[in-house]
C-alpha cells in the first residue's frame, strides 16, 4: 500500500466516462493509493465503490484546492481529463493547477494517452 501518495483526479464533463472507465479499469493500482478529487468528478468516482476524498466542485475551487495542495507537497501527480471543445469558467483556476504541477515537478496526464503511461511507468521521487 502505498497510501502516503496522493492523486488526483479531475474530468471536465465531456470526460468523465473517459476517466470513470479508465479508474473502473486499473482500479486495483489506483486503490493503491490515497486519492482526491474534484466534487462531481470524485462523486463519479465513489459511485464505483472506489475510495476518494471529494473536495468542491470544479468551477466552485476545486481545481484551486488541488493546486493549494500541490504546493504544499500533498499532492504527488494529476489525473485530468480536459475537453479541449468546452468553455471554462474556471479557466484561471485550471492555468494555475497546471501550472503548479510544472513549478513543483507534479507529474500530469491531461488525456488517456498519457494517464495510461503515467501508471504504467510512474515513479514517486525514484521508486
Ligand atoms: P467537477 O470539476 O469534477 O466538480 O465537475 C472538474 C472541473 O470542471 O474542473
Amino acid at each position: 500500500m502505498r497510501h502516503q501518495q496522493t492523486i488526483a483526479l479531475i474530468a471536465h464533463d465531456g470526460k468523465k466516462d473517459a476517466l470513470v472507465e479508465f479508474v473502473q479499469t486499473n482500479q486495483s493500482w489506483f486503490e493503491q493509493f490515497h486519492l482526491v478529487g474534484t466534487g462531481t468528478t470524485g462523486g463519479r468516482i465513489e459511485s464505483l465503490g472506489v475510495r476518494i476524498e471529494c473536495l468542491a466542485s470544479g468551477p466552485l475551487g476545486g481545481d484551486a484546492q488541488i493546486a493549494a495542495r500541490i504546493t504544499e507537497g500533498r499532492v504527488h501527480a494529476v489525473i485530468f481529463f480536459r475537453d479541449p471543445m468546452g468553455k471554462h469558467p474556471h479557466e484561471p483556476d485550471i492555468n494555475m493547477l497546471l501550472r503548479q504541477c510544472d513549478v513543483h515537478n507534479i507529474p500530469l496526464a491531461t488525456n488517456y494517452a498519457t494517464a495510461s503511461l503515467l501508471i504504467g511507468r510512474i515513479a514517486f521521487g525514484g521508486e
